[in-house]
């Protein structure tokens, strides 16, 4: 289990970790979501022994994480951590950055990892290709790839996809969240993309500068978001009368509802993201079909829906 117990941190006096609380168990996926500035990147950092806590304590199955007060290399053959920037050596194929992460193995086996975890990345065409000459998205899965190679216990992942063009980034990211799943590898995942969150993480953490604003599971946060930020990340809302409603729990009704007024429609994956102004406000809502600025309409609220 990874504990990480209260703590915090600051760059140049301001905080950029504040009292952050939280543990991950063998195996379970964690996503840390938040604005930019939020805080994700430098609790990773913490967590991987990058950064010196100022505040509070870390361990991994009981054995403290040191900073590099105490230890003066960071990282750790049970935890890897891939970072927003990827470090790889652009000389050498893709193949070879991988295998170089796998010294203790011998050269049959260092070959069979390393053709799977490029099937796991969707790489294995460019196993013998420059690093050099890559895409930043195929770069980043090479990061990935590294990372995975030698089968840690705990992996931190900080925006790992967000190179990835959108054609591949739903079967990369089933791969990659199957992999770590299936191997029972505990993942600290910072992500601004509400699919990681959903169909993946078994807990999340929300962020709001430094300090954790609510955490759980995915599932009930959605379901009861109880803050502004927390339904934004999840989808389209509108604040009506203090109470949140997600655009697909307001629905047009023929008699009775509330009186508003179309803006716009907005296409969508099989239906409309409708803008209405309501009471002065903003209010959006889903619809299967386009609705001219102007129109008329009758809103009504169901947040059982
Ligand atoms: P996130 O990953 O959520 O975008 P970061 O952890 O990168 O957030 O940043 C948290 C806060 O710390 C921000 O206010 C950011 O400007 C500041 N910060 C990040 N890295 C540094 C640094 N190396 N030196 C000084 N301030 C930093
Ligand atoms: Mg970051």
């Amino acid at each position: 289990m990874l504990s990480v117990e209260n703590i915090s941190f600051s760059y140049k006096g301001s905080a950029a970790v504040d009292a952050v609380s939280f543990s991950v168990q063998k195996g379970a996926i964690t996503a840390v979501v938040g604005e930019s500035g939020s805080g994700k990147s430098t609790l990773l950092r913490l967590i991987y022994g990058e950064l010196d806590v100022g505040h509070g304590s870390i361990s991994w199955e009981g054995q403290p994480i040191l900073g590099p007060k105490d230890k003066l290399v960071p990282g750790h053959g049970y935890m890897k951590y891939v970072a927003q920037e990827f470090n790889l050596m652009p000389y050498i194929t893709v193949a070879e950055n991988i295998g170089a992460h796998l010294s203790g193995f011998y050269p049959k086996e260092r070959k069979t990892r390393t053709e799977e975890i490029l099937e796991v990345v969707g790489l294995s065409a460019y196993s013998n290709t420059l690093v050099q000459f890559l895409s930043g998205g195929q770069k980043q899965r090479v990061a990935l790839a590294k990372a995975l190679a030698k089968q840690p216990e705990i992996i931190l992942l900080d925006e790992p996809f967000s190179y990835i063009d959108s054609f591949k980034k739903r079967p990369l990211r089933r791969g990659v969240f199957n992999y770590l799943k299936s191997n029972g590898i505990a993942c600290v995942l910072a992500t601004h993309d509400k699919d990681d969150v959903l169909s993946f993480a078994d807990q999340m953490l929300v962020l709001q500068k430094g300090r954790v604003l609510s955490s759980g599971r995915p599932k009930d946060l959605y379901n009861n978001p109880g803050h502004p930020i927390i339904a934004s990340f999840f989808a389209e809302y509108s604040s009506i009368d203090g109470v949140i409603y997600y655009a697909h729990q307001i629905k047009l009704v023929n008699k009775g509802g509330f009186r508003a007024v179309v803006n716009k429609s907005y296409l969508k994956e099989g239906f409309y993201l409708v803008e209405t102004t309501y009471k002065g406000q903003r209010v959006f809502l889903n619809h299967f079909d386009f609705i001219r600025s102007g129109t008329n309409v009758r809103l009504f609220f169901d947040n059982n829906a």
